[in-house]
């Protein structure tokens, strides 16, 4: 399953307040992988389909007494580092395999333990198969944010998302999302992960979504390197993100959002980045594994076994222990790593050189442009001449409606 954090679905954007006070970035996101395991075998997992094997060797579920020092940790983190909004995003594996006691304890230590200075959320990124009444309902007393993975209709997601058998996922976890539909308004906000194919048509997959009354959603740049590139033609997907920012912005309803292309506006407005796949920045991200251990972003993990493994551990070491691991480093060190081609980019300030496990060789680490380059660079160019196409609309527009004020008023 890729389950990347999805932080505030409802397009409520962290904020960095350390990176203005200090100049330093520091996570504000901490990742808890609680399940090892998932009850899903999707064909394009990072976790378990794409080299790595660490999985094996770690408990199935975190322990209270491991996922309390995580909390305890980032909360101190968070202090000594004066940051007061912090993230924990649950992810697995599959979480809700820990079961709704474990996460009931869970979650009643995190509101025990949130500290007075530091504004704790929790968000949960699940595949939905097991999703129900109750356990939506426990996430809603706690303000737990939720998304939930679906690639589309039943004939394309059934395709990647299947379980141990091969059988598609898609018809339980529509059942979830029917549920998430119907919940109040008052319930956090929620919001869907799509793994972007551009074999199947992502227009059709962003209509199948508002169709079932989906609002937030994001769609993830599919996890490639330069020893394993993607089995389509390069060009391929950069139009399935063209074809689908311009079916979205033609899309009148600004209640549907999308976040990878409101976080690219958003940048290219002058803004400061709201992801980690976009923008000129470090890469920070903290993952906490079931068995305590404190590892740098889960992804790199596709770039081979064991790659994210520090022999750090939560219980004994403070998260400021992983800026003296390589990895860790390499991902502090992110944008002073990239090639020439990266840095005299026209597009360079905006996509920061992409995921950077997206940019691994063997030959030059991740000394490398992505390799879905030529899309990045295709999808960047054609979002920025839209905006440049409307903001020259909207000054003519507003041009010609002071000439016809000036001719009325005189
Ligand atoms: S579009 Fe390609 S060359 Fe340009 S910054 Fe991104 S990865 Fe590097």
């Amino acid at each position: 399953m890729r389950d990347r954090a999805f932080r505030r679905p409802s397009g409520e954007e962290d904020s960095f307040p350390e990176r203005r006070s200090t100049g330093i970035a520091l996570p504000v996101s901490c990742i808890l992988k609680i399940s090892s395991r998932c009850n899903l075998d999707c064909t394009y997992c990072y976790i378990y389909n794409k080299g790595d094997t660490t999985h094996l060797t770690r408990p199935r579920v975190m322990s209270l007494e491991v996922a309390r020092a995580a909390i305890r940790e980032i909360t101190e983190y968070a202090s000594r580092n004066g940051i007061t909004e912090a993230v924990v995003a649950l992810h697995g594996g599959e979480p809700l395999l820990v079961g709704k006691p474990w996460m009931t304890r869970f979650l009643d230590d995190v509101r025990r333990m949130a500290p007075a200075d530091v504004r704790l959320s929790v968000t949960l990124q699940s595949n939905g198969v097991l999703m129900d009444a109750d356990w939506l309902s426990l996430f809603a007393s706690h303000g737990v944010q939720v998304g939930v993975s679906l690639d589309g209709p039943a004939v394309w997601n059934d395709r990647h998302r299947v379980n141990h058998q091969g059988k598609g996922s898609y018809s339980r976890v529509r059942k979830a999302i029917d549920l998430l539909v119907t919940q109040g308004a008052e319930s956090p906000p929620w919001g869907i992960l799509v793994v972007a194919d551009p074999r199947f048509p992502g227009t059709e997959v962003f209509r199948h979504l508002l169709d079932i009354g989906v609002r937030n959603m994001d769609f993830l740049w599919p996890d490639y390197h330069h020893e394993e590139g993607p089995p389509w033609n390069a060009d391929l997907l950069g139009k399935y993100y063209i074809d689908l920012f311009d079916e979205w912005y033609g899309n009148a309803d600004p209640g549907v959002r999308i976040r990878w292309f409101e976080a690219l506006l958003h940048l290219i407005l002058g803004g400061e980045s709201q992801i980690s796949a976009l923008g000129a920045q470090p890469v920070t991200d903290v993952v906490v594994e079931t068995d305590g251990s404190l590892e740098p972003l889960d992804m790199l993990r596709i770039c081979g076994d064991g790659m994210t493994l520090t022999g750090l551990d939560v219980r004994r070491h403070p998260i400021e222990r992983l800026r003296e691991t390589e990895l860790y480093r390499m991902g502090l060190r992110n944008q002073e790593i990239l090639p020439n081609d990266c840095l005299r980019c026209p597009v360079y300030g905006l996509c920061g050189g992409g995921e950077m496990p997206h940019r691994w060789s063997k030959k030059n680490a991740f000394s490398n442009p992505s390799v879905h380059c030529e899309s990045l660079l295709a999808v960047i160019e054609h979002i920025v001449g839209t905006v440049r196409k409307e903001m020259a609309f909207h000054a003519v527009t507003s041009r010609s409606n002071n000439a016809v004020a000036q001719s009325i008023s005189g």
